[in-house]
């Protein structure tokens, strides 16, 4: 943990969760975003990574905490406890193997089960330099974000393509709603 960066006094801490089929990059996508802020804790009881990032907004600073599984999706093993507080996540999905496209029905169906309903959610197609092994055009995407009322980008954690603003659009979202509440 880097202290001073974990001890500096925030105006807003969002918590936000990864979530998406196994192998789909959702670790590699964290670690990118996490840069040299990167400090991952685990909490061994629930099962779960996090990891913090400072961001700038305005003149308000937000520190934002975001949730990995850590593998758990594998055991179909993620509880109600993951989601509790989250007020955005990333959906993600690896655009070289369509299996884990088809499952996001399941993914949306387990975030309306147990996130709450303001939640921010940002589709996220990883791999994306993976050209020659693509099975998920960039227009399936789309249009799921467009049928589920979604923001959607496609990312390569392997390239640091898009990963910042995946993750940067989210916390402004979180950010436009929770700053519009509070006044
Ligand atoms: P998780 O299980 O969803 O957390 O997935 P990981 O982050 O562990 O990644 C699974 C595998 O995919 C690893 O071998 C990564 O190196 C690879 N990977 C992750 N993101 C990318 C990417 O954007 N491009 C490529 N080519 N490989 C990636």
């Amino acid at each position: 943990m880097m202290e001073g960066s974990f001890d500096e006094e925030c105006d807003y801490l969002f918590k936000a969760v990864l979530i998406g089929d196994s192998a789909v990059g959702k670790s590699n996508l964290l670690s990118r975003f996490a840069r040299d802020e990167f400090c991952l804790e685990s909490k061994p009881t629930i099962g779960v990574e996090f990891a913090y990032r400072n961001i700038r907004i305005g003149d308000k600073l937000i520190k934002a905490q975001i949730w990995d599984t850590a593998g758990q999706e594998r055991f179909r093993a993620i509880t109600s406890s993951y989601y509790r507080g989250a007020m955005g996540a990333l959906l993600v999905y690896d655009t070289t193997r369509r299996s884990t496209f088809e499952s996001l029905r399941k993914w949306l169906r387990e975030l309306r089960e147990f996130g709450s309903r303001e939640m921010v959610v940002v589709l996220v197609g990883n791999k994306s330099d993976l050209t020659h092994s693509r099975e998920v055009s960039l227009e399936d995407g789309q249009s799921l974000a467009q049928l589920e009322d979604l923001s959607f980008m496609e990312t390569s954690a392997k390239e640091n393509v898009n990963v910042e603003d995946a993750f940067l659009q989210m916390i402004n979202k979180i950010y436009d709603l929770t700053s519009h509440k509070a006044l």
